[in-house]
């Protein structure tokens, strides 16, 4: 899949306070009151490691009895809690309208929801509105683990020419999220840099944890995995919150984790990049064998699959497949491999089995020698 991105260097222009730190947005899931929003940005603003001020003015609800935010009432809290803080001001927008009264109040950033990421219709008719705008915007990954839609709106948004652009990872809705409210699915975020490493991606443990004793955790892992930032909800009274009580944190909860957040870098000195450069050859050259290997099993399951057409035997026995995943899960666990990966990966090798036999089946005959 190729990826149509022009960007400007953005991240430059998020300036934070200490140009080691990644980048951080933090502030409360919702806007409440006006003493909320001002009283929780003083106390993220002397922590001295956030840039961008989140607070949600129009709040997406799965039922519509939820609280919907305060919607334009809360903007000139936000332009004192910028006057008071010096915090740059962030805010979610969902239809053209969010977008013209935020860009009136001043807002410095817009970030579009995981709700309406799904949306083209929506994503299309905000990025109308965003025409030619010069402030960053970024865009959260739809609710469910589809890149391409992810993809789809951040260009819909920089044809429209916005230029200073940048992905959120908030994780992902599956049917079994584990311990997650959403699954990190850290490969999406991961492809999403492969495609287009010049677009930041910042991470959003707190939606991803959906309680605070995980926040830390992916917090870390993120940066571990060399994302670019992270967005956390950050309330003066969590347990008060109306929206999204269980994960937000109280400001010196979040100054502990930022404090606690271990830096790494992304590149090392000569020495250390060389011996990583040894140790990559050798990875290239076991994965040339492991496509050799994979390549000499599908050509052994083509003359299997045509012995079985000639005899007219079914492609799938069940009994060989049971015993040939047990024995493989056993060699596997002996080796000292993981058994949720051996078995999703044998699970992966069998399907392409199967599909190369039916392939057969479909073939028209050659020479009659079929
Ligand atoms: C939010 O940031 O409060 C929010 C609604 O997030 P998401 O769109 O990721 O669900
Ligand atoms: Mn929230």
């Amino acid at each position: 899949m190729s990826i149509n991105l022009d960007t400007d260097s953005f991240y430059d222009s998020f300036n934070p306070i200490d140009p080691n730190f990644p980048l951080i947005i933090a502030g409360p899931c919702s806007a409440e009151t006006r003493h909320q929003v001002i009283s929780t940005a003083s106390q993220i603003a002397s922590l001295n490691k956030v840039t961008y001020y989140r607070a949600g003015l129009w709040k997406p609800r799965t039922r519509p009895d939820g609280f919907e935010g305060l919607g334009e009432k809360a903007l000139p809290w936000l332009a004192e809690a910028k006057a008071l803080t010096g915090l740059k001001m962030a805010v979610e927008v969902a239809m053209p309208s969010h977008v013209e009264l935020s860009l009136k109040a001043g807002i410095d950033l817009l970030w579009i929801g995981a709700r309406t990421t799904a949306n083209p219709f929506s994503v299309q008719e905000i990025a109308e509105a965003l025409q030619g705008v010069d402030i960053p915007v970024l865009v959260k990954n739809p609710l469910h683990p589809d890149l391409k839609l992810w993809i789809g709106a951040l260009e819909r948004i920089n044809k429209a020419g916005v230029r200073k652009l940048g992905a959120v990872h908030r994780g992902f809705y599956t049917y079994d999220n584990g311990p997650f409210r959403n699954l990190p699915m850290w490969e999406l975020p991961i492809e999403l840099k492969r495609l287009n490493p010049d677009l930041p991606v910042i991470t959003d443990p707190s939606h991803i944890s959906g309680k605070r004793s995980l926040v830390a955790e992916v917090a870390q892992k993120a940066l571990d995995l060399a994302m670019d930032g992270l967005m956390i909800e950050s309330h003066f009274h969590p347990n008060h919150a109306k929206t999204d009580a269980n994960q937000q944190l109280t400001p010196a909860s979040l100054s502990k984790i930022l404090n606690k957040l271990n830096l790494r870098q992304e590149f090392g000195t000569e020495d250390f990049e060389s011996i990583l450069t040894e140790i990559r050859r050798e990875i290239d050259h076991i994965d040339s064998e492991l496509l050799q290997i994979l390549s000499r099993r599908m050509e052994k399951i083509e003359g299997i699959g045509r012995i079985k057409m000639e005899n007219n035997i079914t492609i799938l026995q069940i009994e060989r497949l049971r015993q040939m995943m047990i024995s493989r899960l056993k060699t596997g666990k002996e080796l000292g491999l993981d058994s949720a990966f051996i078995l999703k990966l044998l699970q992966l090798v069998h399907k392409e089995s199967i599909q190369v036999q039916t392939k057969l089946l479909t073939k028209k005959p050659n020479n009659g020698d079929l």
